[in-house]
């Protein structure tokens, strides 16, 4: 379902991606783990063309989405996308923060959108928070509301770049459980996170990057419980 091949991706001198081969097989779960600055959100940003890559091709759901002639809008759209940051909109109810995107991007009526919007609503168990406002939510609450916004416009596949790094340690849970039931439902999904228990119990592949390039690329129990090379090992030392 993604199809990462030869990526490269510089900033000026600053060769952030250096060679990325990558293949994310229609339902697959895969975590993507490694240090700061590694060029793991870069990696994901190049995905969804938020970054323009160097070189390199890269396909999502059968579509090249580094072809010159590519309609991005419709690439976009196929790829959900879930960040730090909610980014919900403060002046808008969940509801309408939902069904906006859909009429926008996907021409949806607002009879039609309200019903998607509910539907993912109930996915990410947030029904009865349809009326709210942002500010009303918890972190976690607005971090399963950009999830649900996201699963509203009908992705093939969904991004995320350390969804819970932004919440308290109490509300990582739950978002987490929504991620969890979404990969049980067959969703291919592209995980950074530094959460290790969800890479060991969801992720049916974990890849360790580091100085942007894939040092390590395998199962949990290969890449977590029993690393080959001395960087995942040390940085996984870190994170216990
Ligand atoms: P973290 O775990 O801190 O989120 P990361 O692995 O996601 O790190 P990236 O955000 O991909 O790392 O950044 C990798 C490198 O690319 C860093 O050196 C960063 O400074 C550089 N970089 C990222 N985005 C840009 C940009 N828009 N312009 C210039 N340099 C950038
Ligand atoms: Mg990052």
């Amino acid at each position: 379902e993604i199809d990462v091949r030869g990526l490269h991706k510089s900033f000026g001198d600053n060769e952030v991606l250096r060679g990325i081969d990558l293949e994310i097989g229609s339902g697959e779960v895969v975590c993507v783990i490694g240090p700061s600055g590694s060029g793991k959100s870069t990696l994901l940003r190049c995905v969804n063309l938020l970054e323009e890559p160097t070189k390199g091709q890269v396909f999502v759901a059968g579509a090249e989405v580094t072809d010159p002639d590519v309609d991005i809008d419709a690439v976009r759209r196929r790829i959900g996308m879930v960040f730090q940051q909610f980014n919900l909109f403060p002046h808008l109810s969940v509801t309408d923060n939902l069904t906006l995107p859909q009429r926008r991007v996907l021409g949806r009526d607002k009879a039609q959108a309200a019903e998607v919007a509910a539907d993912n609503l109930r996915r990410v168990g947030l029904s009865e928070k349809a009326e709210a406002y942002p500010a009303s939510l918890s972190g976690g609450q607005q971090q399963r509301v950009a999830i649900a916004r996201a699963l509203a416009m009908g992705p093939q596949v969904m991004l995320f770049d350390e969804p819970t790094s932004a919440l308290d340690p109490e509300l990582v849970g739950d978002v987490l459980a929504v991620m969890r039931r979404l990969a049980d439902e067959g969703m291919t999904m592209m995980v950074v996170t530094h959460e290790m228990t969800f890479a060991r119990e969801v992720a049916d592949r974990v890849v360790f990057m580091d100085g942007g390039v894939i040092v390590e690329d395998g199962t949990p129990e290969q890449v977590i419980g029993n690393p080959r090379h001395e960087r995942t090992r040390h940085f996984l030392s870190r994170l216990l």
